[in-house]
């Protein structure tokens, strides 16, 4: 695996990279221009660089380089959103999380939210272990219940009470 903060800052990397990049003439964040990569990008938009025998993002990989080591989770945020730029200016260390809050994809407009649609208050987001973010309203929870449980059909019904029937058995028999 490509290992960003052991990579030495050479004449030669510092020319293989350069040789790459382009000063924007037309995206800038806070007055100062982007720094493009020339090399067509993988396909989620992000730049990389074969240096050695690794793949590197060359966003990261500048970070690391000119403004600290960082290691993951952690991720690098573009200020500029313009993930073809890799100005260490243009880049903030952020964890999984913030990354998503500040993306404009649709967690992210999720996670911004402060009310469901039917304009209850949220509470805040719970993340499970397996790294999905929940963020359930729990009044809309309680009427899809009670909604599912005044349309049930006759056999569902049956089975519902089949299965009382069954537990309370079991029930008795274990009491006595
Ligand atoms: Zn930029
Ligand atoms: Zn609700």
């Amino acid at each position: 695996m490509a290992d960003y903060n052991s990579i030495k800052c050479s004449t030669k990397l510092l020319t293989h990279l350069f040789k790459r990049i382009c000063i924007s003439t037309t995206h800038f964040h806070n007055n100062t221009p982007c720094w493009e990569w020339t090399k067509s990008p993988h396909p989620t938009g992000y730049c990389q660089s074969k240096i050695g025998k690794h793949m590197y993002y060359v966003h990261r990989l500048m970070y690391c380089l000119f403004v600290e080591p960082i290691s993951l989770p952690i991720q690098c945020d573009h200020l500029c959103r313009n993930r073809r730029c890799v100005n260490p200016i243009h880049l903030e260390a952020v964890t999984p999380r913030e990354n998503i809050l500040r993306s404009s994809g649709v967690a992210a407009l999720r996670a911004r939210q402060t009310h469901c649609k039917n304009g209850h208050p949220l509470p805040p987001i719970t993340i499970l272990p397996n790294g999905v973010n929940v963020r359930r309203c729990e009044p809309c929870r309680f009427a899809a219940y009670r909604k599912r449980y005044l349309n049930r059909t006759p056999e569902h019904q049956e089975r519902v009470r089949t299965r009382n029937r069954l537990n309370s058995h079991k029930y008795r028999k274990t009491k006595s």
